[in-house]
């Protein structure tokens, strides 16, 4: 049976650390995988996440399981960093298997409840948003987002392309720091966007990865409350591997936001059978994590505090990185780097360039040209923007 199985294409990311971490040159950069670094290189455990930790060992007296939903503590504290003011009467969530897990179970939900429907999402977006959709069988067209000349985002095409959406058809928005191209929209686009959703009667699905890594937690926050406080159904995904630095524990949360409560209540209920038909429970431990320190006004502080450091060095490096090039290229040609939010910018150079930096310059990214900022640090940004030029970009 085994033997009837098809090779699957290797993971293009996981691809490109196995090559770097081959690659015997002294100096060699990595900006592919997308993991905050700090400058030296290292992916830490945050301070309030030791902490919460500890606190937990000490006092957690079982590990039987949780609720299918997970621990309600958890999901309304999610819920309120995300939205702040939480409508109760119309808020369904389960807790998943990470970001991606809340994805998967966003676009599960959806189709159970609008069998017929296409899935919107912008080009480019993360791969992973289109594998799965590839895998579940589940139709999607992409809305044009990128604007290769200015670096930002088109958005009158997008608008032109999302306006086609129909009623029941899901909308995938990035709630802050696009990835890959780290270009956003204003609050005044996404009003439009909203307007446009509420002539369609298409559903949002805000992917929310990066709260915290752009312009802090709540002005990341910001397009997601108000797409919630605008439209009567509206599917957010958050993750928590980011913003806490939990990535392996795998903790993220599904909220359906629904027109009634009796439409609530339908699909708290939906959520919660496919969780068990997918994994039954969800992981508990980092949502331990994660709900000891939102609700420990001390530990919030200070976790709140080391991400606010973790966003100021990236931005830091976008801005160190934007005036080098403008210096070497005697031109703004580069400033959108600056203006970029997240972890992430698109360079928008040729594969061919992108190949020319790896070989030439031991600079590695992934091959759309997307570099993680936080793969550099204050004595390689001069190496990257050096090598950006001799390579034609
Ligand atoms: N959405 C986007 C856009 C992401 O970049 C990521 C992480 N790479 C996720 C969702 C999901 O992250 P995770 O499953 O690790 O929580």
């Amino acid at each position: 049976m085994l033997s009837n199985l098809q090779p699957q294409a290797p993971d293009k990311i996981l691809m490109l650390i196995e090559e770097f971490k081959a690659d015997t040159r002294q100096g060699k950069i990595d900006l592919g995988v997308g993991v905050y670094k700090d400058p030296e290189g290292v992916t830490p455990v945050m301070r309030a996440v030791k902490a919460a930790e500890q606190r937990i060992w000490e006092t957690q007296t079982t590990k039987a399981y949780t609720g299918l939903a997970g621990e309600p503590e958890y999901r309304s504290a999610m819920a309120k960093m995300v939205l702040a003011e939480v409508p109760a009467d119309r808020l369904a969530s389960v807790a998943t298997v990470g970001g991606t897990g809340a994805i998967r179970q966003a676009l599960e939900l959806a189709r159970m409840a609008h069998p017929g429907l296409t899935v919107h999402v912008s080009d480019p977006t993360w791969p992973n948003h289109l594998s799965i959709m590839k895998f579940m069988g589940l139709p999607y067209v992409e809305y044009r987002y990128f604007d290769v000349a200015t670096r930002g985002v088109d958005f009158e095409a997008m608008k032109q392309d999302i306006a086609r959406a129909k009623k029941g058809d899901i909308v995938l928005l990035h709630g802050c720091c696009h990835n890959p191209t780290g270009a956003n929209l204003t609050l005044d686009q996404w009003r439009e966007v909203i307007d446009i959703l509420q002539t369609t009667g298409a559903v949002p699905l805000i992917d929310l990865a990066y709260q915290g890594f752009g312009d802090g937690l709540d002005a990341d926050a910001e397009a997601t409350r108000l797409v919630a406080q605008s439209l009567p159904e509206v599917l957010i995904a958050a993750s928590c591997s980011k913003n806490f630095g939990i990535y392996r524990e795998r903790t993220g949360i599904l909220i359906a936001l629904a027109e009634t409560t009796q439409a609530r209540d339908l699909a708290q209920g939906a959520m919660a059978y496919l969780n068990r038909q997918n994994y039954s429970f969800p992981p508990d431990h980092g949502a331990r994590i994660v709900q000891t320190i939102l609700t420990d006004d001390a530990l919030r502080a200070d976790w709140a505090a080391e991400l606010e450091e973790v966003r100021n060095t990236m931005l830091g490096l976008r801005d160190q990185l934007a005036a080098e090039l403008r210096q070497l290229s005697g031109s703004d040609r580069f400033d959108f780097i600056a203006h970029h939010r997240g972890m992430f910018s698109r360079l928008g150079a040729t594969p061919e360039q992108v190949q020319q930096l790896k070989s030439e310059a031991a600079i590695y990214m992934v091959g759309d040209s997307r570099l993680n900022i936080a793969g550099l640090n204050q004595h390689t940004v001069p190496v990257l923007a050096r090598a950006i030029i001799d390579a034609g970009i």
